[in-house]
């Protein structure tokens, strides 16, 4: 058995009267023609035991799309007995038998169940049909594929031996359960998080996040059409808190694969800390993190690439990417050529239904989201310091819709350019030209995210200048391009600080988190 050479699945283009945007619709007309149960998967059996909640589109929020149940102590146990149950025969599976399901998950992916993929975050996570198809349908496809190249070369790697000796790496997944909880902004995240544990010969306890419940339960059927064997990952819904609180007082508890807030992230850490003496083992703590990404011009920058940039990377899925822009470091030369351009495309950006094909973005992901963007819009409005140039109103009738927004600030250590919001946000500061130096100190030291960075300069020693100062200020530090959209196979991705973990989806390190291995040395 050889992985195949992993290669990005392209992404379709979704014109308007496309054969794609047609099958998509199609499989949206069938998403919304009822409203869908999505249980908990425990053992792969399906059951939707404990208090119902409905799932909602973002953009249309009278629109119900689903029901999901409410895991009590008696289906969190369950999940977790499942999983301990499902251990010894899938830690014993040959790496490459566990490759070939998780490869034909990516070809289900990619084929089979790409529009219902897409259709389904488009709905659900209120993406455009561009932001769906390179989440659901390539992002998920390239991890799969890439992952199982990666698994390919770590299980190859064995040590070497005398004659008459054998020198054995026995790659053991950890002894317990993994939890794995998972994000609503990426439908790839949460393919990624349970499933490259489970690679590594590890039994999960899922808990994705409400919010994309739609499409995670399409992703749960699809890893059990590609061959994943029941207890292997048990899903289950409920309260996040609830659902730690019981799996990581638990002796088994093993490690933790985490995509979501820093403040959340640090209160399962103080929680592993708080059950320390009862743990069978130290867990692995793995976690992706919130960002405070700065795009920073230099005056040699291309003007064009670094507003096409701030468009992109502040805007698109409305701000709501760990990656995303939300401050920006701009020469009074550069701003003076850029702003009226910048200003008038932010305001023309459309913001609506996702299904229309001229939508730039659609809603933010629900209520609380919506509230605390418009609550930090209005601290900003308040503040002398702060000039509002574009949006800065918000829309909850229909959907919840938050304007594309800029400001303009003259402090440059307002919580505007410190906090994250995960939305549509972005504050501008203008220094002086000859300023390059000290104004890289500031990026560095204003927030403590570091997760994405752009630097965008057309000259050598200012680029290098930056990329010293700016060592620790990122995981991704990306020169005249834009901070989003990490490409498997070229970036892999994470952040330090508070940013997370920094462990590396895309790389090898990302997979050996969920390796504890045993040395066998034999003379016989
Ligand atoms: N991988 C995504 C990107 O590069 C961001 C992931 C995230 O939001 O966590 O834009």
């Amino acid at each position: 058995f050889k992985v195949p050479t992993p290669y990005n699945e392209p992404s379709r283009e979704f014109r308007p009267g496309s054969p794609e945007a047609a099958s998509v619709k199609k499989a949206i007309a069938e998403v919304t023609s009822s409203v869908r149960d999505l249980p908990h998967v425990i053992n792969g059996e399906r059951s939707m035991t404990g208090e119902l909640r409905n799932v909602v589109a973002p953009h249309r929020h009278s629109q119900v799309l689903g029901r999901i149940p409410t895991a009590d102590e008696t289906v969190i146990q369950a999940a977790i007995d499942a999983a301990l149950a499902a251990q010894h025969d899938w830690s014993r599976t040959p790496w490459w038998e566990r490759a070939a399901i998780f490869l034909r998950a990516g070809d289900l992916a990619a084929g089979k169940y790409r529009d219902e993929l897409v259709a389904t975050t488009m709905l659900g996570q209120s993406k455009t049909f561009h932001q769906a198809e390179i989440d659901a349908a390539s992002e998920v496809a390239d991890f799969f594929r890439y992952n199982a190249h990666l698994a390919q070369q770590i299980f190859s790697d064995q040590p070497a031996a005398l004659q008459g000796e054998g020198n054995t790496l026995d790659q053991r997944g950890l002894e317990g359960f993994v939890l794995a909880i998972t994000p609503f902004n990426f439908t790839a995240i949460a393919s990624n998080l349970p499933t490259t544990a489970a690679l590594m010969g590890n039994v999960v306890v899922w808990k994705p996040s409400e919010k994309s419940a739609l499409s995670n339960d399409v992703l749960m059927r699809m890893f059990e059409e590609a061959g994943l064997p029941p207890g292997v990952i048990n899903l289950i819904h409920g309260s996040g808190r609830a659902i730690s609180d019981y799996a990581m007082a638990h002796p088994d508890f093993a490690g933790l694969n985490f995509t979501g807030s820093t403040d959340v992230f640090r209160s399962l850490w103080k929680k592993t800390g708080e059950h320390i003496d009862q743990y069978r083992s130290f867990p692995r703590l793995v976690g992706e993190t919130g960002g405070k990404n700065a795009v920073v011009a230099h005056p040699s920058a291309d003007t064009g690439a670094v507003r096409a940039s701030l468009i992109r990377s502040a805007f698109e899925y409305s701000g709501q990417k760990c990656s995303a822009a939300s401050r920006t470091y701009l020469p009074r030369s550069v701003w003076n050529v850029i702003k009226d351009e910048l200003i008038e495309t932010t305001k023309s950006l459309r913001v609506g239904d996702v299904v229309e094909h001229e939508t730039f973005t659609g809603a933010v992901i629900d209520e609380t989201s919506l509230r605390k963007l418009e609550a930090a819009i209005e601290k900003a409005k308040g503040l002398e310091s702060h000039t509002l140039l574009a949006g800065g109103n918000v829309h909850p009738e229909e959907g919840w819709f938050v304007e594309p927004t800029i400001f303009e600030t003259t402090d440059p250590h307002a919580f505007t350019m410190s906090e994250e919001f995960f939305g549509p946000l972005l504050t501008v500061y203008v220094y002086e030209d000859n300023e390059w130096e000290s104004v890289l100190d500031l990026v560095d030291q204003t927030s403590n995210y570091a997760l994405t960075l752009s630097i965008f300069a057309n000259d050598r020693r200012a680029i290098s200048l930056a990329l010293d100062k700016l060592r620790n200020a990122s995981g991704m530090t990306y020169v005249n391009d834009k901070p989003t959209g990490a490409l498997m196979g070229q970036v892999s991705f994470g952040g330090g600080r508070a940013s997370g973990t920094n462990d590396k989806t895309g790389s090898r390190l990302a997979l050996q988190r969920w390796l504890s291995g045993r040395f066998i040395h034999e003379n016989f």
